[in-house]
């Protein structure tokens, strides 16, 4: 579920979206306006995940077309998000940019918590009752300075989180094919299946706001998990970031494995890194795409140091596969097809307790971690955790000494020990 965060600047968005995922992600600054790179979050509150986006960071800052993005911002929000947190400011009280985000919000058929902040004392919960005049329901008072109020939000969010699977899913791999604008995803979506209708088996979704179809020919059998939008075309929203983001995080939480597009004439930018960012937070699978890859003069770029240049940006998780593609030739489209598989099977790959110590006892031996203010670490065992990606417990004396440079060293043993390619890892350290 994604719970978008909508509301004019300075109400508090971004302190919220901070406690939200308990985090220090977004930049809070006095100036409103200021670029904020870090919207996006996961939160869970009694055992349930969702994800936060902070749609304020997305905005620059340009006083004339405020009130035109943030409209946009709010639509795209109502289309894309499955809820909307409206934050409005105790405060100031009921400002006409708020009046006309409520308006939106009402006339949208969503579900919608109208969220008034800044309720830093009882007091000002008499003032917060000028908002029911937004007709979006009961005001709920936070302080998102302190804390208060905070609590029955989280709980007021999960009880919209749904359990979506259809009765008639069936339990294969799901991919997901991400990507900017027109790197060519819905060419190869088509490609795949736009032809041959006979392997097209959409299940009806139910709650679902995703389309999954299933594939399976050449021995393959996995869904596509589609968003319902890539291929729909000529949004005058197509192009804006805050749309591309909301729209790959729809499609990569369903998914298992993500099939990355990058188009090979411009390289992996800093959105395409971005995906891959909300890729490892979702610790999905990742395969990279370099398409377009018939339109790059092979005399001066080869694929070897492409590979490598994007791996310089990807690191330190360069363990992924990197393909490359013409789409519209269909040129090594099976290869990824089968990638994709290598990186599905790599994703829910069991090590067993004997089999991890073996090697890994080795590997600490021959590298022990670093002794911190005269005192060592003592890492007795490891062993895999039961989650839906790998993760990994490493049972030792003083875990909180355990750096992240060590952490990495571990899992790049891992990684050169067992077949991990393409999916996130997770280590951590616990006391024994
Ligand atoms: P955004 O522009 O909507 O993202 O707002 P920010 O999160 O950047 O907050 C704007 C200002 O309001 C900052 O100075 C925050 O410290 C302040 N602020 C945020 N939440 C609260 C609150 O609950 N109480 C008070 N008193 N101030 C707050
Ligand atoms: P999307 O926006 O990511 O879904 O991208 P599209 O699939 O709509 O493709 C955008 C444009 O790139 C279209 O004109 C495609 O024909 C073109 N395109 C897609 N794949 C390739 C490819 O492998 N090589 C070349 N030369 N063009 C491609």
């Amino acid at each position: 579920m994604i719970v978008a965060i909508v509301g004019r600047p300075n109400v508090g968005k971004s302190t919220l979206f901070n406690r939200l995922t308990e985090s220090k992600q977004a930049i809070v600054d006095e100036t409103s306006g200021v670029t904020r790179d870090r919207l996006y979050g996961k939160s869970d509150w009694s055992g349930k995940e969702f994800s936060v986006i902070d749609t304020g960071g997305y905005i620059r800052n340009s006083d004339d077309i405020f009130e035109e993005e943030i409209r946009k911002q709010v639509k795209i929000a109502i289309d894309e998000a499955n809820l909307i947190l409206f934050v409005v400011d105790v405060t100031s009280g009921i400002t006409d940019l708020d009046e006309s985000v409520a308006q939106m919000l009402r006339k949208a058929n969503k579900d919608v918590v109208l969220v008034v902040n800044k309720v830093d004392n009882n007091q000002r919960i008499l003032d917060s009752h000028v908002f029911y005049k937004f007709g979006l329901g009961e005001p709920l008072c936070i302080s998102s300075i302190n804390g208060s109020g905070t609590g029955e939000l989280l709980d007021k969010i999960v009880t919209f989180i749904k359990d979506d699977k259809a009765e008639d899913e069936l339990d294969i791999p799901k991919y997901t094919v991400v990507g900017r604008p027109n790197v060519g995803k819905s060419s190869l979506i088509n490609a795949l299946i736009g032809e041959d209708r006979n392997i097209v088996t959409p299940i009806s979704g139910t709650t679902r706001d995703s389309i999954y179809t299933r594939y399976n020919k050449f021995d393959h059998d996995f869904y596509l998990v589609d968003t319902a939008g890539i291929r729909k075309k000529g949004k005058v929203t197509e192009n804006l970031e805050f749309y591309s983001v909301l729209r790959s995080i729809r499609s990569l939480e369903k998914a298992d494995v993500c099939l990355l597009l990058i188009d090979a004439t411009q390289g992996m930018e800093s959105q395409d890194l971005n995906i891959i960012k909300l890729i490892q937070k979702n610790k999905k699978g990742l395969v990279i795409l370099v398409n377009k890859w018939d339109l790059i003069e092979k005399e001066t770029n080869t694929s070897k140091d492409y590979t490598k240049t994007i791996q310089d940006k990807i690191a330190p998780f360069v363990d992924v596969p990197i393909i490359f593609t013409s789409v519209i030739n269909k040129q090594r489209i099976h290869k990824v097809l089968e990638e994709a598989k290598n990186v599905y099977e790599n994703r829910i790959r069991r090590i067993t307790t004997a089999k991890l110590n073996e090697v890994m006892q080795e590997a600490i031996a021959a590298y022990p971690p670093p002794s911190v203010k005269g005192k060592f670490v003592k890492i007795k065992y490891v062993t895999q955790l039961n989650t839906f990606y790998p993760s990994f417990a490493f049972f030792c004396n003083l875990p909180q000494y355990v750096k992240e440079p060590y952490k990495r060293y571990l899992e790049n043993k891992l990684r050169d020990h067992f077949n991990f390619t393409g999916t996130p890892i997770q280590i951590y350290m616990r006391k024994k």
